[in-house]
């Protein structure tokens, strides 16, 4: 090499004259040399540049593209790294950029940069950047740049992510929706590590295998286009479409649009779910309109459709209705409660589903009532025997043995042609002819039976005709004390004459409780026994009169009221009145009959509990319940055959009952063999036949030294015995 003739000028003097723009820019962007010429293109002075972060010479837009050339360029150096320290350092061809000068003025230049070499190799590494204005052909690319700021206009309006690929495969560029709905940061874009940018995507997909299949069969087909669907792991959803970038018919590369349209699947998936929403009620509603809820059986409304269609079917075809009601069931649901009846009502309705063939409707009417419908078949007294023997079947609800039983109407289409409302009314008049015969059976429809329909009718009436004319008469029945062996109670028992016959309590009482007459039959009750009763009381004020009170009385909220008003009027004192009621009018839902019945109390009335062990008796039960007396039912006197029988049930009675403070009372005392045993369990009273039937007042008197009389005979029986 020869030397030149000319002194070379200094480095620094070249830097300093040189026309373009030089500038030195660390890793992290801060400028830390620039020329004099960077001083005249951008008018800051050069103390206002040093230190200073490059970005403020770029034009928005601009801003990151050095820090991309930057990171390229060491790229391509730690992929070379045999020459590190040499003189040719990595470049990067120049690049289109716009400047902003300090009063805010844009101008288009070039930019070329090159990493500088460093002189040792923990100097900071450094990029030389030369920036050229190119004003001068703006003129020429005003049309381009005009267009490619409209272009970038509407790709950063637009609300789908945008990723350009070109030809290479890297990626050429993206706007910031991409940025965003993606999470890209920015630095990672910045690094163009397009192998991390995938990674990073691929990361938040459920799917990332679908993503790069998709991607691969796009690149083997470069004109190929393509729309598919996106599933995150966040519950996004976007939509991707992908067409080739083409320039004048050549493909160039490939731009990929996503949208996001998880609002739009969110929306679609509720509208999904609320058709299936609505399919499933209007499924459910179905069922309601047709089903018994409970018992799951058919309700009145399906098996109406099914009669009628039954008559409305072939002439001759055999059409059973088998009606059915369940005996005593209130008592089940006032002492065991209302779940207890509802797992009643289901067994019930399993029970009867399995007599009959599955073809046959087996519906709930309501309550306890329940029907049958039977189409052709050969015997329905067969099925209707079946049902009443497959009920007797005992069940367990709760701890406690239930024996169901019930009344059943059967009814049959025969040469009488009759509709379904007639054959119906057949099988209830059956049904409760059922009930009338002592229950737990079953009767087929006889026209006789209409009969005692129309008598039931004419019960009722005749009833409420006799009270209102003051026709029913109290007769009282004697209660002998086992200590003293004298009358010291007598039970007043309402008495119906109907046309010079007597009518047994037995049917008129659950006449008066149906109707409601009750309530005036025992306040009459009470009433005349207290005033024929008074000068009996009176002459003793040990003496009592017990009078029987319906749970339906106890209904009314003013009964205590009313029974004080009456001993008041009277002059009776309320110590000497007994009520007595049976265990069932405790298991009403309120508390409000124990309430009446504990405020009577206070004020000295007692109050016995009739007919104890008959229905649902529980021994257990009775020491929460306001009462004095105890009166074991005729039902178990009348176990006592000899005397020499050992009946544990009765002596438990009479001990729990003195256990518990009461005294007990034995109704239907017909023998000597009857009274000794009872009294040998310490039986406090006794009521019976044996002493006396129950008479009008004025033959009382009589009937309560018969009883005397008939007590001395029994004691002198004991002494003649004993001795
Ligand atoms: P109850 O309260 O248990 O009355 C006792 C019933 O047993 C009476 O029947 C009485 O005549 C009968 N009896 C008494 N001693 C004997 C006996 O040694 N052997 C037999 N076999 N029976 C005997 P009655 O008068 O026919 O009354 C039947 C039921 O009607 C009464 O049973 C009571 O539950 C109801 N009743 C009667 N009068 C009234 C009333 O004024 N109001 C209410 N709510 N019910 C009444
Ligand atoms: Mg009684
Ligand atoms: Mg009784």
């Amino acid at each position: 090499m020869t030397a030149s003739p000319y002194p070379a000028p200094g480095i620094e003097a070249v830097l300093e004259s040189s026309p373009d723009a030089l500038l030195v820019v660390t890793e992290d962007g801060t400028i830390l040399r620039v020329n004099a010429a960077t001083e005249r293109m951008f008018g800051y002075t050069r103390d206002e540049l040093l230190g200073r972060d490059h970005r403020m010479l770029l034009a928005e837009g601009f801003r990151s593209g050095l820090q991309r050339i930057f990171f390229a360029l060491r790229k391509d150096a730690d992929a070379s790294p045999a020459a590190p320290h040499t003189d040719t350092t990595p470049s990067f061809h120049p690049v289109e950029a716009y400047g902003l000068r300090r009063d805010g003025t844009e101008f288009q230049g070039e930019v070329a940069c090159s990493l500088l070499a460093q002189d040792s190799e923990d100097a900071p590494v450094s990029m030389a950047v030369a920036v050229r204005d190119t004003s001068h052909r703006q003129a020429a690319d005003a049309g381009l740049r005009e267009a490619m700021s409209l272009l970038s206009a509407t790709l950063e309006s637009t609300a789908d992510g945008i990723l350009v690929v070109g030809g290479d495969g890297r990626i050429a560029g993206v706007n910031n929706q991409f940025i965003s709905m993606w999470g890209i940061p920015r630095e990672l874009l910045a690094t163009q590590d397009d192998e991390a940018v995938l990674g990073f995507v691929l990361d938040q997909l459920v799917d990332p295998g679908q993503f790069v299949e998709k991607v691969t069969a796009l690149y083997a087909a470069p004109s190929a286009e393509s729309h598919d669907v996106l599933d995150f792991r966040d519950g996004r959803t976007f939509e991707r479409y992908s067409r080739p970038q083409k320039v004048a018919d050549k493909v160039v590369g490939r731009v990929w649009s996503f949208r996001d349209v998880t609002p739009a699947r969110i929306a679609q998936d509720r509208i999904t779910q609320a058709m299936a929403d609505l399919a499933e009620q209007a499924a459910q509603l179905k069922d309601l309109a047709f089903k018994d809820p409970l018992t799951g059986l058919s309700n009145r409304q399906l098996f109406n459709d099914h009669l009628a269609a039954a008559l409305r079917g072939p002439y001759g075809t055999a059409v059973d209705v088998l009606l059915l009601d369940l005996d005593d069931f209130k008592e089940v649901n006032d002492i065991l409660g209302h779940h207890a009846g509802d797992q009643m009502l289901i067994e019930v309705g399993r029970r009867l589903r399995e007599c009959v063939r599955p073809n046959d409707v087996v519906a709930r009417l309501g309550g306890d009532e329940f029907v049958v419908l039977l189409v052709g078949s050969l015997d329905a007294e067969a099925v209707a025997k079946r049902i009443v023997e497959a009920l007797r079947v005992p069940l367990w609800i709760d701890g406690t043995m239930l024996r169901p039983s019930l009344s059943l109407g059967l009814a049959s289409i025969n040469e009488d042609a009759v509709d379904a409302s007639e054959l119906l009314r057949r099988a209830d008049v059956a049904m409760y002819a059922a009930k009338t015969a002592g229950k737990n059976r079953y009767l087929r429809f006889r026209p006789e039976m209409m009969k005692s329909l129309v008598e039931r009718t004419a019960l009722e009436a005749g009833l409420r005709v006799a009270v209102d004319a003051g026709q029913i008469a109290v007769h009282y029945q004697p209660i002998v004390s086992s200590r003293l062996g004298v009358v010291v109670k007598v039970e007043a028992l309402a008495r119906w004459e109907r046309d010079g016959e007597t009518v047994p309590p037995q049917q008129f009482i659950p006449a008066a409780e149906r109707s409601g007459l009750i309530v005036e039959i025992g306040t009459e009750v009470l009433l005349k026994g207290c005033t024929e009763l008074k000068p009996w009381l009176a002459e003793d004020s040990s003496r009592s009169l017990a009078v029987n009170v319906s749970g339906v009385q106890l209904q009314h909220g003013d009964f205590a009221e009313l029974v004080l008003a009456v001993t008041e009027s009277c002059g009776v004192d309320p110590r000497q009145l007994v009520l007595e009621v049976t265990e069932s009018v405790f298991f009403d839902d309120d508390c409000h009959v124990i309430q009446q019945l504990t405020g009577l109390r206070k004020a000295g009335v007692r109050v016995a509990l009739d007919d104890f062990g008959t229905g649902y008796s529980s021994l257990g039960r009775l020491q929460d319940l306001p009462v004095d007396t105890l009166k074991i039912d005729q039902s178990f006197t009348s176990m006592i055959h000899t005397g020499n029988e050992n009946l544990p049930i009765l002596s438990c009675m009479v001990s729990m009952a003195h256990g518990l403070g009461l005294t007990v009372t034995a109704e239907g005392v017909e023998t000597a063999a009857q009274a000794e045993y009872l009294m040998n369990l310490d039986c406090d009273s006794l009521q019976g036949f044996l002493f006396s039937g129950p008479e009008a007042e004025p033959a009382l008197a009589a009937a309560i030294a018969r009883s005397a009389g008939a007590f001395a005979a029994l004691r002198g029986d004991r002494v003649a015995g004993r001795r």
